[in-house]
């Protein structure tokens, strides 16, 4: 298996080496991730605070991009963010206060217009949302 040096920012708590780097909070105007100032590593005791909801639907977790082994990936770049970036609206003008960006794929593919897309985006949404009712590859991540 290949794991790049890159960072997913939009992973699951399954892949080694999971950390925190936002929670979602949902409003009328839909989520919006909040970022954190500080890292932190996505431990079971950490992704039992989700519950009962799946830690996908509260948490944005950030972890080391699984390349080959992720639908996503080409075989040289995350379709995901490439999509994201051609069919969703920027939702912020300046960049997000985030930890990884020196290490994001997606700014590292698509620089701040990832950012500037990256705060609606939730990697697992409630069937109930509004947004889910989007096209799942606009809306979730891996
Ligand atoms: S796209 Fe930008 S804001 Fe989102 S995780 Fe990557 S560096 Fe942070």
């Amino acid at each position: 298996m290949s794991v790049s040096d890159l960072m997913c920012p939009s992973s699951h708590p399954s892949v080694e080496g999971c950390q925190v780097i936002g929670i979602v909070e949902r409003g009328d105007g839909g989520p919006e991730v909040a970022y954190l100032n500080e890292h932190i590593a996505a431990t079971p005791e950490v992704l039992d605070l989700a519950g009962p909801a799946n830690p996908g639907e509260v948490f944005r977790l950030a972890a080391p991009c699984q390349t080959r082994t992720c639908p996503h990936f080409d075989g040289g770049a995350c379709g995901l963010i490439t999509s994201i970036v051609k069919t969703l609206a920027p939702v912020v003008d300046a960049l997000p206060p985030c930890l990884i960006r020196k290490e994001c794929r997606w700014f590292h593919q698509e620089g701040a217009a990832a950012c500037h897309r990256c705060p609606q985006v939730v990697t697992v949404n409630r069937p109930a949302t509004p947004k889910a009712a989007e096209p799942a590859a606009q809306r979730q991540g891996v």
